[in-house]
Formats: C-alpha cells, structure tokens, sequence
C-alpha cells in the first residue's frame, strides 16, 4: 500500500494504524531530532499533494485486513496538516468505522483558522512542544522562514479553546538542550496557558541522521516529569513496538515502516520471529534479504543498532 503503515503498537495508541499523507519529507520544521534526516526543502504551503479518494480507498481497504485496530493515526513523512483536505478524510472515515481518528502534527499550522477546523473532528490531535522559549525553538525546532515561536502557541491556544477532544502534547526531551530546571519550569509556563489534557513526554530513542542528539539522563527524566506534572498530567510512554503478523508481504511491510523511521535491530528481530514462530532462522533471512534489495542499512545509536533506509542524497 502507498499510503498505509502498520498496525504498529505503541503506550499512547495501542494497535494504530498509520496513514502517511505526504511526499517525504515535507515539513514546515527541521528539528535537530528528526528521524527522516534534515529539510533539504521547507514546504509551507498546503496542498492536496495526493488524491483524497485514493488515500481513503487504501484505508478502506487496510481496514478489512486488519480488524481490532485502536486508532487509525494520521502521521508520516513530515508535518501532517501540510494536507489540505485534511478533515474531509478524518469526516469520511468516520462514516466507514467507530475507530477513533488521531492526528500526529508539529502544531505550527494551528495559527491559521482553516487548519483548527480542519481538524476538530478528529477524536485526539497529539501536536509537538519542544520549548517554552523562542529561543529554544529556534534551536530545536529550526522552522521555516514566516514561523515563529508566538504563532505557534498562540495556534496551541486558539485550537485548544475551540476543541473538545483529547489534545495531549507531544514533548521531545533532549539531554543538554531543553531539560534544564529553566528550560522546564518554562515550558511549564506554557502548557499552563495552552492547558491540554496531557503531556506525552518522548525521547530521542531513535538515531537522528542530520545531527547526534542525546538521551536525557534518569535524573533529567524525572526532574521534568516533576516540573511538567506541576501544571498537566505527564505520560512518559514506553517504547512502541512493531506487530507484522498478518502482513500480507514481510518485506513490504518492513519497508513501509523503515522507510518512516529508524527501527531498531532487537524489534524488528523480534516482529519477524513472532510472524514464523519456531523457525529460528527466519528472521535473519528476512533481514538479509532487506540488505540485498540495498534500500537499507544499518546504523548505531547509543549502542544500538538501528535499520535506516539509504539517504538517496535528494
Ligand atoms: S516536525 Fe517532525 S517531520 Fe518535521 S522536522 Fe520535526 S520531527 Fe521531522
């Protein structure tokens, strides 16, 4: 499928579906921690980059092959509301299931009225807050050209006013960047204000292919738990892992999900012995065959050794 993913699993979502609605990788940001690799180009301007009925076909389809799903998840290869027509896909499958519809954005649309309603159908929006300073926005962030730090919360404000399902926001702690006591307790400042039903707090788990970023340490983690926790309730979820059993092709099905985000070696080990159980080899038949088709390698991130598809260089 062009545009469906997963189920992966994950804390936040349980069994979530993911759809990608983007070329990659369009975004309005280029955050020092994205897994997809730096913003050769900023895309601001929102377009219908693919036909609406052909997404929603696939989700129609990828929902008759897998039953139980929790959540069908917009997300993927840069900023999600780059897509305009946006709502008229989350109104559309709501028509054809009760699966509730979760957005995965970095939230630096949400200033423009258009964006906010676009999404209010949707039963949870999960948008980025990275820092509680322009400064620190900036540094981490780096968004494009006309956005700014104030646009972004005051858009966090306005959406969180005008609606009523579950806003969690998203924090990406980074350790020697934003999880300082300072850096915290103004963070804090602003998810007082925007007042969202929680905070999943996340960590640069995955290798970052642009720029070497670190994980905070125990301390840290708990410190900001701490502060956060002060003015919201904070999820500090655990790691997602894969689930391939049902996938039609493996290999396909191990690409789609590579080609979104570095996976690590012990889960996607783990994910294929599940889908041939008792057959010990498999799994590292099925990886050698991935280095073959040479769309992928691998790489190492504290310690660890991580699937990443080739940077074509684009
Ligand atoms: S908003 Fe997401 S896709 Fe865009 S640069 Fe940041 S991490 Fe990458």
């Amino acid at each position: 499928m062009k545009y469906i993913f997963g189920p992966v699993s994950s804390k936040r979502l349980g069994q979530s579906l993911g759809v990608d609605l983007l070329p990659p990788k369009s975004c309005t940001w280029n955050c020092v921690y994205c897994q997809l690799g730096k913003t050769r180009k900023f895309v601001t301007e929102r377009q219908e980059f693919f036909p609406r009925e052909e997404i929603l076909g696939e989700i129609r389809e990828a929902l008759a092959l897998h039953k139980g799903v929790d959540w069908i998840t917009f997300v993927g290869s840069g900023e999600t509301m780059l897509y305009k027509g946006i709502g008229w896909l989350i109104a559309e499958v709501k028509k054809l299931t009760t699966t509730p519809v979760a957005v995965i954005t970095n939230g630096s649309l949400l200033y423009l009225p258009e964006v906010r309603e676009e999404l209010l159908q949707a039963d949870a929006v999960l948008p980025s807050l990275n820092a509680g300073s322009e400064a620190l926005h900036v540094q981490i962030d780096r968004p494009a050209a006309g956005l700014n730090y104030q646009q972004h919360i005051d858009g966090l404000v306005a959406f969180r006013r005008e609606y009523k399902g579950r806003l969690w926001i998203e924090v990406m702690l980074l350790g020697g960047i934003n999880d300082s006591d300072a850096a915290l307790r103004d963070l804090a400042t602003v998810l007082k204000a925007i007042n969202p039903d929680m905070v999943h707090l996340v960590l640069p788990t995955r290798p970052a292919p642009e720029q070497e970023v670190h994980l905070p340490s125990e301390e840290r983690i708990e410190r900001a738990i701490a502060i956060l926790s002060e003015v919201t309730t904070v999820v500090h979820p655990l790691k997602g892992s894969m689930d391939l059993k049902g996938a039609p092709d493996l290999l396909h099905a191990v690409t789609d999900i590579v080609s979104r985000h570095p996976v690590q070696q012990r889960e996607l080990q783990k994910a294929i012995e599940e889908c041939f159980a008792g057959e010990s080899d498999k799994a590292s038949a099925v990886m050698q065959q991935m280095l073959a088709t040479g769309r992928f390698k691998l790489v190492e991130h504290n310690g660890e050794p991580y699937w990443v598809i080739q940077d074509s260089g684009e």
